[in-house]
């Protein structure tokens, strides 16, 4: 069974008497413990998907299943309990609380997690134990994705949704981030869902699905993936 099922899905957004299809039938089948890569360019409606698959937003028409659990029809609470146990968010611009320090963002989860890991452990895997006194604005923007990486982990979710995960950093430091979120992923066998222009991120995807004007455009399962140290970033 599929830990992810869209069944038709579309998300229209309506101001006035305009109407805007941001998802138009969509549907996908996504496989537990893959790394799937939604790649688009801008406007495609990768966000508006990962909104949904993430609990934050709800379909105009269809159904999303996920983890055997049809989330389309969830009210707001129940949502929140989605988003607490089911999936963790990794964003461009890491959304850390900024009076917070490293550790308490982490330790954040903990409140709403029935399942948190050790944010101490979880830092120290990301390599950061040393700056768990700091506030993010002293952290470098790889310091901070790898703080939200060791957030969203230790909120312990079946699924990482990442929007343009490296998108706000240098090539090298992005490559740095990218391979750590994926042993991490791995290592904890999480079903990873990355959104991305960022073609060459797809290079190393187990699945990569192509959206374009809203719809899906292509699912290809690359049989052997490019290890991250073979792309040329
Ligand atoms: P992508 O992530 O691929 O750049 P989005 O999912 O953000 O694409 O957007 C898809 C389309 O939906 C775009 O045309 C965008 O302008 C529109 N859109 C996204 N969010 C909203 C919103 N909250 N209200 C109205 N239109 C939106």
């Amino acid at each position: 069974m599929p830990i992810v099922e869209f069944q038709d899905v579309s998300r229209v957004y309506t101001s006035g008497d305009h109407e805007l299809r941001a998802l138009d039938h969509v549907n996908m089948q996504l496989h537990e413990g893959r790394f799937i890569v939604i790649l688009g360019p801008s406007g495609a409606g990768k966000s508006t998907l990962l909104n949904l698959l993430g609990g934050l937003d709800s379909p105009t028409e269809g159904k999303i299943v996920v983890d055997g659990k049809d989330i389309s029809t969830l009210s707001n609470n129940e949502l929140a309990d989605y988003r607490a146990q089911t999936v963790g968010f990794i964003f461009q611009f890491y959304n850390l609380v900024p009076t917070l320090t490293v550790l308490e963002n982490v330790k954040l989860v903990e409140e709403i997690a029935p399942n948190a890991l050790s944010a101490s452990q979880m830092l120290e895997e990301v390599g950061l134990s040393d700056h768990r006194k700091n506030f993010p604005s002293e952290l470098s923007g790889g310091e901070q994705q790898r703080v939200s990486i060791a957030r969203a982990l230790a909120k312990n979710p079946k699924i990482l949704l990442c929007d343009e995960p490296t998108g706000a950093l240098d090539s090298e430091t992005g490559v740095l981030v990218l391979k750590l979120l994926l042993r991490m992923a791995k290592q904890y066998g999480k079903t990873i869902v990355i959104v991305t222009h960022n073609q060459n991120i797809a290079k190393i995807a187990d699945i990569v699905i192509r959206v374009k004007n809203g719809r899906i455009r292509s699912c290809e399962e690359q049989a052997s993936p490019m290890s991250a140290d073979e792309v040329d970033w």
